[in-house]
């Protein structure tokens, strides 16, 4: 048997000196999954891990001399760009515009399908989150009598973090331990991820008071991090008597959980260096 001939694809971006993101990522990630990577550079970025120090827009002209270059030669089966903000930076870097807001991109995204199938699921958790039964007839009328164009838009009453309960209000649920077979302990789970990240940086997972942690998740709502997070990076452990919270950053999976749940939104999830976090490779 033979092997076909290697995939080519080709991404659309700028470069990132320090090569956590856009064309160095790419490239990284095509040759995991065994695509061979072809790139056009829209912008040279002095940059690292603390911020940009610099933008050098390439010439829309030269984009195209680019890309007819490598796709009158390769046969590229896939593009890869970064869509609709990219759009947006283009126009401002080519603009000569560094370092404003980019209000356009608010606008192409509204413009896009993106926007048209967001736009129509855009009641279906509220209508589900009170009866379910209710809820799903109420789905089936906004989703079927209206196709998702009904003139109102349901919000939620509150914010997430603002719905949890204390500890004196609830029973605590015992789960089965895993079986390893349909269901298994979060660390094997956090394994198959190929999470990563590297271990002697700052860690991304921030408290904005690091007393809160104790006087308040722990001692109200009886530590929730230590459940909500699949990753178990949140532990609390015991330092002469008194609890103190453990952050094992490098678990994290990126959900974005801590940031959303956490009660007094203490837990501030920042970007980690270098492009660390879960890798999976056969998706
Ligand atoms: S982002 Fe998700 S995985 Fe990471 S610490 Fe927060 S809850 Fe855990």
């Amino acid at each position: 048997m033979t092997a076909g001939p290697i995939a080519i694809a080709l991404t659309i971006a700028g470069s990132d000196s320090s090569g956590g993101a856009v064309i160095q990522a790419d490239l990284k990630t095509f040759s995991a999954f065994g695509v061979y990577g072809a790139s056009v550079i829209t912008a040279l970025t002095a940059q690292n891990t603390r911020g940009v120090v610099g933008v050098d827009p390439v010439a829309a002209s030269f984009v195209g001399a680019q890309i007819d270059a490598v796709l009158s030669d390769l046969d590229v089966r896939a593009i890869k760009t970064g869509m609709l903000a990219a759009e947006a930076a283009f126009e401002a870097l080519s603009a000569g515009r560094v370092q404003d807001e980019l209000a356009a991109f608010p606008e192409c995204f509204r413009k896009s399908w993106l926007y048209d199938e967001l736009y129509t699921a855009r009641n279906f958790k509220p209508l589900m989150s009170g009866n379910l039964y209710t809820g799903a007839m109420m789905v089936g009328i906004d989703q079927v009598l209206f196709r998702g164009r009904a003139p109102w838009t349901l919000t939620h009453r509150n914010a997430d973090h603002e719905t949890l309960r204390p500890k004196s209000e609830c029973t605590p649920i015992v789960y089965p331990k895993p079986d390893g077979v349909l269901t298994f302990d979060r660390l094997s789970s956090v394994f198959v991820s190929n999470t990563n990240h590297e271990e002697d940086q700052p860690s991304h997972l921030r408290l904005r008071d690091p007393s809160i942690p104790v006087s308040v998740n722990l001692a109200v709502y009886d530590g929730p991090e230590t459940r909500y997070c699949p990753a178990g990076v949140y532990e609390f452990v015991q330092e002469g008597g008194t609890a103190r919270l453990q952050i094992n950053a490098q678990n994290c999976v990126h959900c974005k959980t801590c940031d959303i749940k956490d009660p007094k939104q203490n837990i501030e999830w920042v970007v980690p260096e270098g492009g660390g976090g879960p890798n999976y490779p056969n998706m």
